[in-house]
């Protein structure tokens, strides 16, 4: 098998890596720098700079470069340099050949698939532009997976014996993520997770350009546009100031004239930590939001929390890590390289699918990022509205999951449905992403109220099936929705299918529910009414969770009843051999 890299194909910074002797290892490039910039600069006569030397022509022609594209992922929005216009995907993809430039070169071999990093709160549009990136690299992207997965593999690997709770803290150059997990015995399980993708490292360098500019009476914005050049550079001096106050109290900032020239008779600006802090304090206030909701869906207080592990090079700032450790009251880890420590990730994850023994104890498991649903209609009065949204698999579920809702058909004699399948977590569908519809037909004629049941499964490949079943007539209906999915072949993609049928159960189906149901229908009649309310409160319980393919919350609320009949002094002898 050929070698699989691992690629952190970052806002700011793209790093490469490779699994090689027992081992995660990241490859340098040709300036013998692990960390490549993400930037794209095309000369005059049309040739193509990537990393650092586009990060220089940056200062002197900025209208020739562009960066941050990784933020318009997913979107139509075109850059143009000089006389071609440039996608997102196009531009990531000429990172993406840089970094699989330098691999080829370093290992000596043809590079051809890669494990490609990306925030977890990418959606499906933002992952396929990503894969799309990585096909016009050349590269097949075997894997999609999310930073901060990769960032606890790192961990898990180094730390196989822990026993923790970690949140993993991701503040990159222009996004923010929140992931929390647990380790125990080799097993990693991801909770939650959560983040911003509009804040990161550079809005703490633009407040600080904004504060040194009006030093020198000038607005960022007039400025950005009269006297690009100037900002382009103080912006340069800003960031260097900026990672100065990791351990100075105060910088000089050097004003470049218009030309952003800095000679020896540039004006400078002297700033004070203190006034840096004070200025970037309403950033470090929005970090809450994310940690909060992380915490909040994975149903964990801050006190619960072992260990933080900060990634990115933004964390660098003791501004954040106080925040981490007063918000949690968990020392950060330094054990690991921040800007490091997802392209790491990405390796291990290379090795995994490549089956090395070095990992062959590893075991993890991930949430699916978002919610996956359906449209629906609401009645009100005698109006129907369409276009509201149903979640079916919820945001932060360990995958690979399965669930089932029923829904009706809104109309007499209504013979078909179009099941809209959605991605996100608004209101309405309109403010989410479609991701497919599969169509039924063939309902039998009736009153509005004929059930439908919908199930949604979803693996760790991304795959999404849909299936739609009739239970009046036993009709079945399916779609698999696979954009989402890595680069698969139809065979794997079959496999992957047929592997997510295990992922299913059938609870209804299995005999020893239904006597169990049938048990306590029989006996509530016979009860006192106290005892019959808390009985039936349990059986709806019990049967609501047959219908939501989840089996946790199935056996938890089958255990209930049980409980509450044993409670009741009532006896009841589970049989096993019937199935
Ligand atoms: P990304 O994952 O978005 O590519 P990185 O993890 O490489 O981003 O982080 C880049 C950001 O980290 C930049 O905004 C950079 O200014 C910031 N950064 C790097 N080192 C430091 C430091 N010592 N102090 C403050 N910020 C830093
Ligand atoms: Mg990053």
């Amino acid at each position: 098998m050929s070698r699989i890299v691992g690629i952190d194909l970052g806002t700011t910074n793209s790093l490469c890596s490779v699994f090689a002797d027992g081992k995660p290892q990241l490859i340098p490039n040709a300036h013998g720098s692990v960390m490549t910039p993400s930037v794209v600069g095309r000369l005059e006569d049309g040739q193509i700079l990537v990393g650092a030397a586009a990060k220089d022509l940056r200062v002197t022609q900025p209208e020739r470069c562009v960066s941050g594209f990784k933020r318009w992922m997913g979107t139509d929005r075109e850059t143009r340099l000089g006389d071609r216009t440039f996608t997102p995907p196009e531009l990531s993809s000429l990172v993406l050949r840089s970094l699989r430039d330098d691999a080829e070169a370093f290992l000596s071999t043809n590079i051809s698939e890669a494990v490609i990093t990306v925030p977890a709160y990418f959606n499906d549009a933002q992952r396929r532009a990503t894969r799309l990136a990585a096909e016009l690299a050349g590269l097949k992207a075997r894997r999609i997976i999310n930073e901060p997965t990769a960032a606890a593999l790192t961990y898990g690997f180094h730390e196989p014996q822990a026993d923790k709770k970690l949140i993993v803290i991701d503040l990159g150059g222009g996004t923010f993520d929140v992931t929390l997990m647990e380790v125990f015995e080799g097993t990693l399980e991801i909770i939650s997770t959560a983040g911003e993708s509009f804040l990161g490292g550079e809005d703490f360098t633009d407040r600080l350009v904004a504060t040194v500019l009006k030093t020198i009476g000038e607005h960022v914005e007039t400025a950005e546009l009269k006297k690009p050049l100037l900002v382009a550079r103080l912006r340069e001096q800003c960031e260097r100031a900026k990672c100065a106050f990791h351990d100075a109290e105060e910088a000089v900032v050097r004003i470049p004239d218009e030309q952003g020239e800095i000679n020896e008779h540039a004006r400078s600006a002297r700033v004070r930590r203190s006034t840096f802090e004070k200025v970037v304090k309403p950033l470090i206030d929005r970090l809450k939001a994310p940690v909060g909701k992380a915490l909040r869906d994975g149903d964990c207080s801050p006190d619960e929390v072992d260990e933080v592990i900060l990634v990115g090079g933004a964390t660098r700032m003791p501004l954040v890590s106080s925040f981490a450790r007063e918000y949690l009251k968990a020392d950060p880890l330094c054990s690991f390289n921040p800007d490091e420590v997802v392209a790491l990730g990405a390796g291990i994850q290379a090795a995994l699918i490549m089956d090395d023994a070095a990992v062959e104890d590893m075991v993890m498991t991930d949430v699916c990022p978002f919610t996956l649903g359906i449209e629906t209609v609401k009645q009100f009065g005698h109006h129907m509205q369409e276009g509201y949204y149903v979640p079916v698999i919820h945001r932060n579920t360990t995958i690979p999951v399965s669930r089932e809702e029923v829904f009706s058909t809104v109309y007499a004699n209504q013979n078909s449905v179009r099941i809209n399948i959605y991605q996100g977590e608004a209101r309405k569908v309109k403010d989410n992403l479609k991701l497919g519809e599969l169509s039924v037909d063939g309902i039998p004629p009736g009153p509005a109220g004929q059930q439908v049941c919908v199930r949604f499964t979803y693996d760790i490949n991304g795959i999404i099936e849909v299936e739609a079943y009739l239970p009046q007539t036993g009709a079945k209906f399916q779609t698999v929705l696979t954009q989402h999915a890595a680069d698969l072949t139809e065979r794997e993609i079959a496999d992957a299918v047929r592997k997510m049928q295990d992922v299913k159960f059938y609870p209804r189906e299995d005999v020893r529910n239904q006597r169990l149901i049938l048990f306590c229908e029989k006996i509530v009649g016979e009860i006192s009414p106290l005892h019959r309310q808390q009985l039936e409160e349990a059986i709806d319980v019990f049967e609501h969770s047959m219908s939501s393919g989840d089996r946790e919350r199935f056996e938890q609320s089958r255990i209930g009843l049980l409980l509450m009949l044993s409670q009741l002094g009532i006896e009841y002898e589970e049989t096993d051999d019937e199935q």
